[in-house]
Parts: C-alpha cells; structure tokens; sequence
C-alpha cells in the first residue's frame, strides 16, 4: 500500500519545525522512518503534513559531560551503537542496541524516534529508564524538561503536545566498575522483543550488592522498574537465592496479552530473563573490579 497524500516539510532550524508544529493540523514528525513509514505505508496513520528533522542540524549530537551522556533525538542507532563513550561508560546501551531490530534499520532509526514511537518492546526507552533519563523537548511555550518516568502517557503515547518536538535525552551514568546486562527474547533475530531485562548493579569490596537498578520491557505500555526487586537485593550478598527472590517479584506486574504471547507467559518470562540479567551483571562487574582494581 501506499500512504494518504500530505504535505512535506524539510526545515532546517528548531525554529521553524516548532512554527510548522504550530500551524499545521495533523502534522506528524519525520525522523528515521523505520516506524513512521511502515505506519503511513500501511495507512496506520495518515497526517497532513510530514515534517522532516532530517536536515535540522545539531539533533545528532552525542556529548558525554562528565556522569550526563546527551544523546540527541537525531542520533542514529548505529552511530550510538559504535559511539567509543557509550562502549566506554554506558555499555548496557551498546548491548541493548544490538538488539535493536537490524543493522539496516539502526543506520537510520534514531534515538529520539524509538523514544517517541515508544513501542512497549523498545529496547532504548527501557535504556533511558534504567539511566533516570531526562528528556528536552521544545515547543511555542519554549523547553520541558521530563522525567522519564513521566514520559510514556499511555501506550505508545510520548508527553509531548502536539506543537513540541523532542530535541535529545539526558542520561545519568553510573560510576565505573558496574555490572550491567541486557538480554530479550524475541521470536527471531530482530524481531521486537516478547520481553526484554535490563539490569545494572555496583558491588562493594565485601561483594554486597551496594546499588541495583532493573528494567522489563515489552510487559507493559511502558518500560517497568522492579523497584521491590531492586530494595531486595541492595545489601544483600549476589547469591543465587537472592537472584531467585528478586526475579519472582517480576511476575507481579501485569503483562501485555497479545498473539505472542500470554500474560503469564510474559510474567514467567520477565522473571526468568530478570535473574539471567543478575548473574551476567554481577559476572562482569566482578571482571571489571579485577580490571579497575
Ligand atoms: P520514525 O519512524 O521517523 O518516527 C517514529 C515516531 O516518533 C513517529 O510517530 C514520529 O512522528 C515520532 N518522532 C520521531 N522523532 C521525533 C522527535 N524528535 N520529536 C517528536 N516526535 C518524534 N525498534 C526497537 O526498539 N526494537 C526492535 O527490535 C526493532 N525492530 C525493528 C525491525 C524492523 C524491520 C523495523 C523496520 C523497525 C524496527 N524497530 C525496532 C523500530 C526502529 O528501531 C525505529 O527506528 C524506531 O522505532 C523509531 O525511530 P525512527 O528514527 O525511525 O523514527
């Protein structure tokens, strides 16, 4: 199928696509494509008019200032994907976008886009909560800065007003060594994820688990914290019981029911990849001690 018919716009300053936002009706923002145009080709959504952020310059940026990584809304997956300060100080973020569909789509899926089409399976909005992202928006009543937990409004549904574009995310990282692991199931090789764990986690030198921060994607309409997960296992020692413990209370979230899976298929699942995420963070933060030591 082909899309509805709109209007194309290619601005070059924020200026300009905030005023395009404002005085267009049913504008939709172009940034990668690789879910916009399958949703117009496939008449998912029909705007009146495209506005392109392709040729807006300085929406690729990627600026690490000290703990604060800045990611642009137009940084491209791949760039991120092989960017040496997110191997270097965020490499959960290297790992999870591997897993990010394809090659072919990462060299034109934005940041800023999986952000905001902020499918329950994306890797990236997980990411961005596992680091307490902040992220910048702009519109005629000038900038926001939100919360990422304030960000998903619904499913697939982004806190921005429909004259406000996402301008780039802040990331809060974690200090060095920290175990960090990102692993999915997905019915296939790139295929979006059934279900998706995050985790990040520090030791101290008497190998107590000091700080842990855990992740679920694709169990509900937006990335989940296993907050009770996570005070369960700081102070405690990294062992296997522990691990146990923690993955369970995974299996009390709701989960998304749909033709890929149930809901307690999902929960079993989450529970399961949630202690893998464990042991393979506490693996390499054990590693990067000896490294670090
Ligand atoms: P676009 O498709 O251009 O836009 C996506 C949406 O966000 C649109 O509604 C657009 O209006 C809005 N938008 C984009 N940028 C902004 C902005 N700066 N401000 C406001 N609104 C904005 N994604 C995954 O997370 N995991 C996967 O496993 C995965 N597998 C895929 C497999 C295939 C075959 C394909 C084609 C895609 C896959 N994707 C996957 C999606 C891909 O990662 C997209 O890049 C991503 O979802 C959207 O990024 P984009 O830059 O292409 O955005």
């Amino acid at each position: 199928m082909k899309s509805a018919p709109f209007a194309y716009y290619d601005p070059r300053t924020i200026g300009e696509v905030v005023g395009l936002l404002a005085s267009r009706e049913n504008a939709m923002i172009l940034a990668g494509g690789q879910s916009l145009v399958p949703m117009l080709n496939l008449r998912v959504v029909f705007p009146d008019h495209v506005i392109d952020l392709n040729r807006v310059a300085g929406l690729d940026r990627v600026e690490l200032t000290g703990d604060v990584l800045r990611v642009g809304a137009m940084a491209r997956q791949h760039v991120l994907e092989a960017h040496p300060d997110v191997k270097a100080r965020a490499p959960i973020l290297t790992d999870a976008l591997r897993q990010v569909g394809h090659f072919q789509t990462r060299s034109r899926g934005t940041f800023g886009g999986s952000l905001c089409h902020l499918d329950p399976a994306a890797e990236l909005p997980g990411i961005a909560a596992l680091y307490d992202a902040t992220l910048h928006v702009e519109g005629t009543n000038g900038r926001r800065d939100i919360p990422i937990a304030d960000w998903p409004q619904d499913l697939m549904t982004p806190n921005l007003t429909s004259d406000e574009v996402l301008l780039a995310a802040s990331l809060s990282l974690w200090p060095q060594p920290h175990g960090y692991a990102f692993i999915e199931f997905a019915r296939r090789q790139g295929d979006f994820a059934i279900a998706g764990v995050g985790a990040l986690l520090t030791l101290n030198a008497d190998d107590v688990i000091t700080r842990c921060a855990i992740i679920v994607v694709g169990m509900g309409a937006r990335p989940i914290r296993l907050a009770a997960a996570e005070r369960l296992l700081v102070g405690a020692a990294p062992t296997a019981d522990a691990f146990t413990a923690a993955a369970a209370t995974a299996r009390a979230y709701e989960a998304l029911s749909d033709l890929h899976a149930s809901t307690s298929y999902r929960q079993h699942l989450a529970s399961v990849l949630t202690r893998r995420a464990l042991e393979q963070a506490v693996f390499r933060c054990r590693e990067l001690r000896n490294v670090h030591a």
